[in-house]
C-alpha cells in the first residue's frame, strides 16, 4: 500500500485558486493514482469501524462534490449505503436544507428527508476540512433526519483554520494535516 508521505505528495498546492491569496489543495492527482486512492479509501473507512474491526455505522454521508468521490468507495468498503448532501436545488425529492456562512455570503446544503433514517449512525466523509462550515452544516442535516453523526473522516485538515474546534465533541479523523 502507498505510504502516507507518498499520498501526501499527491495533494498538490495550487496558489491563487479560486482567488488571490488562497492556496488550493488539488486532490485530483491522488484520485488518478490507483495505489494512493486505494490506501486513502481504506484509511478513511477505519473511522467507520470499532476497535474490533466491526462496522459501527449504518450510512456514509458525503458532500458535493469531492465528498462523493471519497465517500462512495468508503461506503462500499464498509458495506453500508451512501447518502449525498448536495447544493440547494439539486435533489429531486423533499429535502431538509441548511444554510451556513462563507467568507463572502452564504451557501445552502440539502439532503433528502428520508436519506438517512431516524436512529441511524452516520460517518461523514469529505476531502478537506477548512473552516468546518460544510461539515457542521452536514451534521445539522443528518440530525434533522433524526440520525446521529458518530464521526467525520477527511483526507486533509488545514490546521491554520478552526475546523476541528468547530466540530466540537464529534470524533474527527484526518489523514493528512498542513
Ligand atoms: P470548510 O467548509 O471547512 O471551510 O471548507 C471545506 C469544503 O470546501 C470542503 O467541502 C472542501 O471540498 C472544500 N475546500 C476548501 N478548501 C479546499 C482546498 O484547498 N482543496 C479542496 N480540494 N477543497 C477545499
Amino acid at each position: 500500500a502507498a505510504g502516507a508521505a507518498a499520498v501526501a505528495a499527491l495533494l498538490v498546492d495550487v496558489p491563487d485558486f479560486p482567488e488571490a491569496g488562497v492556496v488550493f489543495k488539488d486532490v485530483t492527482p491522488l484520485l488518478a493514482d490507483a495505489a494512493g486512492f486505494a490506501a486513502t479509501v481504506a484509511a478513511l473507512a477505519e473511522a467507520g469501524r470499532g476497535d474490533d474491526g466491526s462496522v459501527v455505522v449504518d450510512k456514509v454521508v458525503g458532500m458535493e462534490a469531492r465528498g462523493f468521490l471519497f465517500g462512495t468507495p468508503v461506503a462500499q468498503a464498509l458495506g453500508v449505503g451512501f447518502v449525498p448532501v448536495r447544493k440547494a436545488g439539486k435533489l429531486p425529492r423533499e429535502v431538509h436544507e441548511q444554510s451556513y456562512a462563507l467568507e463572502y455570503g452564504e451557501a445552502t446544503l440539502a439532503v433528502h428527508v428520508d436519506g438517512v433514517a431516524p436512529g441511524e449512525r452516520v460517518l461523514v466523509v469529505d476531502d478537506v476540512l477548512a473552516t468546518g462550515g460544510t461539515a457542521v452544516a452536514t451534521r445539522a442535516l443528518v440530525e434533522r433526519c433524526g440520525a446521529q453523526v458518530v464521526g467525520f473522516a477527511l483526507l486533509l485538515e488545514l490546521t491554520f483554520l478552526p475546523g476541528r474546534a468547530a466540530l466540537g465533541e464529534t470524533p474527527v479523523l484526518t489523514l493528512h494535516q498542513v
